[in-house]
């Protein structure tokens, strides 16, 4: 619970009619989720359950359909997933379907088109996986590290013990690797990523994952997925850069090809977006005329605020929701709601 952003000291108890977006990533039980993106089947059926009892749902296209100012219809939550998991289509669409409540999914194009895993988890599979790695290594991040790996008793007891990004202390130096390579990843260029994991998977002995155990939607289940009138498909870029640190020409690269994609694999007009990472620091107010310029008609962030009437339709706040029971999940949004 304290994981997941509390709503501001003026919305308690303020009973103003609102509309609340959430952000999910995965619908997954997961023995290791180092970037806390998954929340397990069981709460997320939990959790719609609360939404149908108390709220209305709605889909994230009905808030700009009547121009430039969003509907903010009251008591209203709209459901998004980010990235583009396959597991949106085996675990969060039968859940989605049997309570009735729609939702938005954010792909980021290039991971589905290439079918390979997103950085953060290839990271993980390299650095976190099962097999030993050798004794030592030195690295060239920002700067020249050395890492030692001697000494670390039971591994698979480390690996499978809870451990994320927010947990203050860092278990093993394979933990603390993880945490610094990730640190660098998150701001570096897609070149720069792809060598860094090339060096690594050759420290470790590994090769590059086969197709078939990618996490990441295939063609296929996109194409499926978007087939639910459950569903709507929106773009998260081509390769989830932090787009305030490219050039104009290279966002516009990103928005543009991300969703010529989705509109000739799917038939129609692809007119959401979601900027990658979403925080303020991760776009400029030139991205945000970018996304206007190639055709978007909404973006959302992710940042934790309500949508109201004077909300920009092209930074939509969402809160991040981090795996809890729908007690957890009823009493947290109940707060965003003024309800306590
Ligand atoms: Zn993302």
């Amino acid at each position: 619970m304290t994981l997941m952003q509390q709503a501001p000291e003026f919305l308690r108890g303020v009973k103003t009619p609102r509309t609340l977006m959430l952000l999910y990533h995965r619908i997954a039980d997961l023995s290791s989720d180092p970037q806390l993106l998954a929340v397990t089947p069981e709460h997320f059926d939990q959790h719609l359950q609360v939404v149908r009892r108390k709220y209305r749902s709605h889909k994230f296209s009905a808030l700009t359909e009547s121009g430039a100012s969003p509907k903010t219809p009251a008591n209203a939550i709209v459901i998004t997933f980010d990235d583009g998991y396959a597991d949106n289509l085996t675990n969060a669409l039968p859940l989605l379907e049997k309570h009735g409540i729609p939702a938005t999914v954010f792909v980021t194009t290039g991971f589905v088109q290439e079918r390979k895993y997103f950085w953060w988890d290839e990271l993980a599979r390299i650095i976190l996986g099962e097999h030993s790695v050798p004794d030592s290594l030195e690295l060239q991040l920002t700067e020249l590290r050395s890492y030692s790996f001697v000494g670390i008793t039971d591994w698979n007891a480390q690996r499978s013990a809870v451990w994320n990004l927010m947990c203050q202390q860092d278990p093993t130096q394979r933990h603390q690797l993880y945490r610094e390579v990730s640190h660098f990843l998150r701001g570096a260029s897609e070149a720069a990523r792809a060598s860094v994991l090339a060096n690594l998977r050759d420290w470790a002995g590994l090769t590059v994952a086969d197709e078939s155990s990618c996490n990441a939607l295939s063609v296929e289940a996109l194409k499926r997925l978007a087939r639910s009138n459950m569903i709507e498909i929106g773009s998260h870029t081509v390769d989830h850069p932090v787009l305030s640190t490219l050039s104009a020409t290279a966002q516009e690269t990103e928005l543009r090809e991300s969703k010529n994609y989705l509109e000739s694999l799917l038939g129609h007009e692809v007119k959401g977006f979601a900027y990658p990472y979403g925080t303020r620091a991760d776009y400029t107010a030139e991205t945000t005329a970018l996304v206007k310029t190639t055709g978007y008609k909404s973006a959302c962030s992710n940042i934790a605020e309500a949508i109201w009437a004077g909300t920009d339709p092209f930074q939509f706040p969402r809160l991040l929701v981090r795996d809890c029971d729908g007690t957890s999940f009823e009493k947290w949004l109940g707060s965003w709601f003024g309800e306590d």
